[in-house]
């Protein structure tokens, strides 16, 4: 097995790649829909239910104290990870999909009017285009795509063309729409592109636009600074980034907390109720209803730190060397369609193909005879596919514990499709 400096590392810390799948070792490349979890995560689930169980900010008693600093400690070793300690605040969800329909309920439904605009991205996974058009439903307002490029060569394919943004703001302004929103991923589920979110973020509000990052599959990949990013808001998830799952990230710049209004009632969000009205606690808390999740928090916090350890900058420089690795092999098959840059500048280990002549799903079926883990359908992107003109593709995706083997294995059980499908 061919692993880097940091796969060799790292494998041992992860017990379920110590599988076996139909008698071979697993080889998990399916990373955009969730990762593995380290050992040091796994023990923070159990350690928190052992020894610190209790709820948040009830109790005056020892380990409703201890439940709350794990809690609020939390909120600050991701504030850290993500460089939002001083312009902003975090608040926890349930995930990616929920700290946007945060955004879309809490924010933009109550300003939203009829004739206004969201822009979203012709790459956007559905939990960044539904929410938007619900919201966009009950006032009349309309989702613009910003068209995906499938041609230029200087910009590559799958990449977004900055001047077509601009020209979309110029064209809003000249017939006076209200643009309220940019909602665009940092990295895309399927293409894998890296979109320059800082250089977006700056023509946005040059227009006045704010504009929201889904950072699901960046959070893992890269190193996020919001503050340099100058994103409105930004939204991750914990099980993506080598955390428990029921856990996500919502980050909010100081000065739109002031524009939101509460997502959902209950408990610990408010100030003081009254019998017809109540007064709602400062954000985050206002944010945040009910018994929040503390031990998923505690498991959050050590992937964090995790990965903190390790540093970001080695585990995009792993990602990078692999997808090389990938894009060459790929190159050598001319029945083999890759989607998304071919440009390792613009692009994440987040690699989308089909086989000519076989379907997805039969390839992944195959592929999982030897111990190989990689989705196939549409990865709830059905917009991008129809651009595309395909239904579905398969999808590899790079975890930090992946090495060039587990490629070269699946280049090589490639041809067993070829054999049992084609000749
Ligand atoms: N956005 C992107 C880009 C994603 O890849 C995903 C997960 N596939 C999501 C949003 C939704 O994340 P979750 O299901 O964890 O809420």
């Amino acid at each position: 097995m061919q692993n880097s400096p940091l796969t060799a590392k790292v494998r041992k810390d992860f017990p379920i790649l110590k599988r076996e799948i139909h008698g071979h070792p697993l080889a998990y490349l399916d990373n955009a829909a969730t990762t593995q979890k380290p050992k040091c995560v796994i023990d923070a689930l159990v350690n928190f239910y052992e020894k610190h169980n209790s709820n948040i900010s009830r109790g005056v008693y020892t380990l409703a104290e201890e439940a709350t600093e794990i809690y609020e400690d939390g909120r600050e070793t991701v504030a850290k990870f993500i460089g939002a300690a001083d312009s902003g605040k975090i608040i926890f969800s349930r995930g990616t999909t929920e700290s946007i329909n945060l955004i879309a309920a809490a924010w933009i439904q109550p300003k939203l009017k009829a004739g206004d605009r969201i822009i979203v991205t012709e790459m956007e996974h559905h939990s960044n285009l539904v929410p938007w058009q619900l919201a966009a439903q009950t006032s009349g307002a309309e989702l613009l795509y910003w068209p995906i490029n499938l041609e230029s060569e200087k910009s590559g394919i799958g990449s977004l063309d900055l001047q077509k943004f601009e020209e979309m703001l110029k064209d809003a302004t000249k017939i006076k729409q209200g643009i309220r929103l940019l909602a665009v991923t940092a990295v895309s589920n399927v293409l894998g592109t890296v979109n320059p979110i800082a250089e977006i973020v700056k023509i946005a509000h040059s227009h006045g636009v704010p504009v929201l990052v889904d950072a699901a599959q960046a959070a893992a990949r890269m190193p996020i600074d919001v503050a340099r990013w100058d994103c409105d808001f930004l939204a991750f998830s914990g099980h993506k980034i080598y955390g428990p799952t029921g856990i996500g990230v919502l980050y909010v710049k100081n000065e739109r907390l002031e524009e939101m209004q509460p997502f959902q009632g209950g408990g610990g969000m408010i100030r003081q109720v009254n019998r017809q009205t109540s007064t709602w606690a400062d954000a985050p808390q206002k944010f945040e209803a009910g018994t929040p999740p503390v031990a998923e928090v505690y498991g959050l916090t050590a992937a964090v730190e995790y990965l903190s350890d390790i540093g970001m900058q080695e585990i995009q420089q792993h990602e990078i060397e692999l997808t090389n690795h990938a894009l060459k092999r790929f190159a050598e098959f001319n029945d083999l369609e890759l989607y998304g840059p071919q440009d390792i500048n613009s692009r994440s280990g987040v690699l989308s193909f089909n086989l000519r002549n076989v379907h997805p799903h039969d390839v992944a079926q195959v592929l999982d005879e030897s111990g190989i883990g990689v989705r196939a359908g549409h990865h709830c992107t059905q917009v991008l596919h129809k651009r595309l003109g395909i239904v579905a593709s398969v999808r590899m995706s790079f975890g930090l514990y992946n090495n060039t083997s587990e490629i070269d294995l699946l280049i090589s059980e490639l041809d067993r499709c070829r054999q049992l499908f084609i000749e």
